[in-house]
């Protein structure tokens, strides 16, 4: 299991993404082909494969 920061990381490289534009969090899960917040529930990028 990755770490949070490990998570961060692939986030930045694959998204350009650190944080929640909303809230700031980075707690940040792809799901559904979908990259959302998951402490707020904002959609950062819909359509990735
Ligand atoms: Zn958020």
């Amino acid at each position: 299991m990755a770490s949070k920061q490990e998570l961060e990381e692939e986030n930045f490289h694959r998204y350009g993404i650190r944080k929640c534009p909303i809230c700031g969090s980075t707690h940040l899960v792809k799901e559904h082909g979908e990259l959302y917040c998951k402490d707020c529930g904002y959609v950062i990028e819909e359509g990735y494969q």
